[in-house]
């Protein structure tokens, strides 16, 4: 089985010789499909006149899974180019950060996700951020030099993932990217590295002992750098400043509005017993219950509930889709699970008190209907 997308990966249509291998299954000779594997995703595209849904390793062999049968015989292949080209170039991206990163601070490469959106590589250790704006710099440079991607087979010396799994024990393939990587891998790459175009990193976030390092490459990496300029160009048009500006001002935007917020909080606090003493009470089951449908923080709620129970023996009180029932007098939860059946949403509680939230927002008077409903 001759591994086309291993030694020739620029040949994305041939003619191939298929062997079905299934219920609409087959393998080819040789192989320019790239099987969903070692964080890779398939390639698609068609072999005569199936398309190839999906690609995968069965007892070693390459397995193409299609949208109809074919015989054996010599069929026209055809891969997705766009998607080989993202996939190819994506992962060869990964092992040009992989290959610095453990040269240059260290770091083992411990997993590896090529996603069609998102792309990560996975280190064993905690990672700044300089760090690696410095290694998305080390990067480029390799990918400048337009160094070719080779293919060897059982050298000896190679980098190799914590979960590179060899296809054939007996052959190990290792890719070469000049002085910048050597390493086991079964994956499909793009010929030189300058293919690539660009590598951006976007992101990096803990994952359990280590770091995972969100990146991507080409098309992928110029349009989320579009998003970026045109969001930070908006928020600069807002904010009358440059981007150097943006952040000390959001902060003090921030720290602002948590002030006023707090204010807000302490305003309505204060206007809390006439609050209660405007409820609407209705009568359910022969109990007074104050309603109150209000604008106020969302944490005053339950208090405001509490006061107003106080006063009248039951209360419900709604801010947003916050709510909370307290009781004297009537069954709290069961209450709340009434308004619930109409209204949607989360919470429950015991028969003096139940909060909760609702699945969208309501009025006094939809909520005196709910209640006085008997069914
Ligand atoms: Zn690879």
């Amino acid at each position: 089985m001759k591994r086309l997308y291993w030694t020739s990966p620029d040949v994305l249509e041939l003619e191939v010789t298929v062997a079905t291998a299934g219920d609409c299954a087959v393998t080819t000779e040789p192989v320019l499909f790239h099987p969903d594997e070692g964080g890779q995703p398939a390639d698609l595209g068609a072999i005569g006149p199936a398309n190839v849904l999906n690609v995968e390793i069965v007892d070693g062999q390459v397995v193409h899974r299609l949208d109809q049968p074919l015989t054996d015989g010599k069929y026209f292949a055809r891969v997705d180019r766009e998607r080989r080209i993202h996939t190819a170039a994506h992962h060869t991206a990964q092992h040009i950060l992989s290959g610095i990163a453990e040269q240059r601070y260290g770091l083992k490469t411990t997993g590896v996700h090529i996603g069609l959106e998102r792309c990560t590589v996975d280190f064993d250790q905690k990672v700044e951020w300089e760090t690696m704006v410095a290694l998305e710099t080390a990067a480029l440079e390799i990918v400048m030099r337009d160094l070719p991607v080779e293919t060897a087979f059982n050298e000896a010396g190679v980098r190799v993932r914590d979960d590179f799994k060899p296809i054939e024990s007996e052959v190990v393939r290792v890719v070469k990217i000049a002085d910048c990587d050597k390493s086991a891998c079964c994956g499909a790459h793009v010929a030189s590295t300058g293919r690539i175009g660009t590598i951006r990193v976007c992101d990096v976030e803990t994952k359990k002992q280590g770091t995972r390092d969100s990146y991507l490459a080409g098309a992928k990496a110029l349009e989320y750098g579009q998003l970026e300029t045109n969001t930070l160009r908006r928020l600069r048009q807002l904010a009358s400043c440059s981007t150097a500006e943006l952040p000390s001002l959001y902060e003090k935007a921030l720290s602002q509005t948590k002030e006023q917020a707090k204010e807000v909080t302490r305003l309505w606090s204060q206007a809390l017993p006439s609050l209660v003493a405007s409820a609407q009470v209705v009568e359910i089951d022969s109990s007074p219950v104050g309603v109150q449908v209000t604008e106020m923080p969302p944490q005053l709620v339950a208090k405001l509930a509490g006061m107003t129970a106080e006063a009248h023996g039951a209360a419900v009180v709604v801010s947003g889709t916050r709510i909370a029932i307290n009781s004297q007098t009537l069954d709290a939860g069961a209450l709340l699970k009434k308004i619930q059946e109409s209204l949607g949403g989360k919470g429950g509680g015991s028969p003096k008190a139940a909060n909760g939230s609702l699945g969208r927002t309501t009025t006094v008077d939809e909520l005196v209907a709910i209640l006085k409903n008997s069914d």
